[in-house]
């Protein structure tokens, strides 16, 4: 159990609070999901006692674990990379899965969504520094996958997210966002139907003031609540 992880958390909240303060934007514009992958439920259970009720896992397993063992009525976020063979384990477990990035991908969640007899929000993940380390679609393909997706009776398109190259000056990623703004805004723009784009899933610890400040309407932060991750000998 981190005994921080209650004021960490006070200290977020405060910034974030503070970033649309300085954006214009009202507070509850923004969802901070608080990214609890390694962390054990004792830290999640002292946030869901401060009110807080988002979460991010990136592994399904570990989501599907806490998601079974801690309290209902909880919203869990997939934010990690997906194997199409697991999807079938997240139907009715997570509320919005972030992290799609590829037609094949979204089909595999139609067909299991169907069978669970649910519609799964779904954002596309955007690959928005071309990092060959990472996930996500190019920028430029982004509408093509929309309009996939948007033939898909079971998924949802919420809108786009993306994780920014790391820097060490988060004003480095301020262009990245606002390039996602502006695709998201694009897309919205077409009306797709089938699709209620707005979300922006952007901005995690180094760098979710800027991204709030450029549009983001979902942050996913960790570190800075939970502190740093162990992730053992096969980190
Ligand atoms: C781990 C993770 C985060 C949180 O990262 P921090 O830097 O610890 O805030 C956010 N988004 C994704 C996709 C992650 O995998």
């Amino acid at each position: 159990m981190n005994p921080y992880v209650v004021e960490n958390y006070k200290k977020v909240e405060a910034r974030v609070t503070a970033a649309c303060l300085r954006a214009g934007r009202a507070r509850s514009e923004v969802t901070l999901i608080a990214v609890s992958k390694t962390k054990p439920a004792e830290d999640i259970q002292a946030l869901i006692e401060q009110g807080v009720t988002n979460f991010g896992e990136n592994k399904v397993q570990e989501m599907c674990t806490k998601e079974e063992t801690l309290q209902k009525g909880l919203s869990w976020h997939m934010i990690g990379h997906l194997q199409r063979n697991k999807v079938k384990y997240l139907m009715g477990k997570t509320c919005l899965i972030h992290s799609v990035d590829s037609l094949r991908l979204a089909q595999e969640i139609q067909k299991e969504a169907a069978k669970a007899g649910i519609i799964c929000p779904v954002l596309v993940e955007i690959n928005i520094g071309n990092e060959e380390s990472k996930g996500g679609i190019d920028i430029n393909e982004a509408e093509t996958l929309a309009r996939q997706i948007a033939e898909l009776p079971n998924l949802k398109l919420n809108g786009l997210m993306c994780i920014a190259p790391f820097v060490d000056d988060a004003e480095e990623s301020r262009e990245h966002f606002r390039r996602m703004r502006e695709k998201r805004d694009e897309l919205a723009a077409l009306a797709i139907p089938g699709t209620d784009i707005r979300e922006l899933s952007m901005g995690m610890t180094g760098d979710f003031e800027v991204a709030i400040e450029e549009g983001a309407t979902l942050v996913r932060v960790g570190t800075a609540i939970f502190g740093e991750r162990d992730y053992g000998q096969n980190g």
